[in-house]
Order: C-alpha cells, then sequence, then structure tokens
C-alpha cells in the first residue's frame, strides 16, 4: 500500500511530496532530490500504519 505524503526540502523549504509503501518498513529511509532546487535531501520515513499515516523528516545532505 502507497501513501503520499509532503515533506520539506531542508535546503530551500519548499514543500514536496513523495510516494511511501508503507508495507516496506515502519522505518525507511531514502534519498529523494528536491522538486525545486534539485539538492538531495536524505528522507527519515516514520509508518503509522494503525492511522495509515507517513511522517517524514528532511535532512539536506550536503
Ligand atoms: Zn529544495
Amino acid at each position: 500500500m502507497e501513501i503520499e505524503a509532503t515533506w520539506y526540502c531542508g535546503y530551500c523549504g519548499e514543500e514536496n511530496s513523495s510516494v511511501v509503501d508503507i508495507t516496506a518498513g515502519d522505518e525507511q529511509t531514502f534519498v529523494e532530490d528536491c522538486s525545486v532546487c534539485c539538492n538531495p535531501n536524505t528522507l527519515h520515513i516514520a509508518v503509522d500504519r494503525d492511522n495509515e499515516d507517513v511522517d517524514i523528516e528532511a535532512e539536506y545532505e550536503g
């Protein structure tokens, strides 16, 4: 099951959204480029399966 969640670029602060597969694990980390400034952010994903919700912390890699 996939959920779309928003996060804010750690570099420029702009809003981005990513699709997270919540069946892949309750805690996930992956790198995604900001759609606005193209800088890579490390996304720390925390999945709340009960509420089918996803919390993303973005950290600028640089
Ligand atoms: Zn950005």
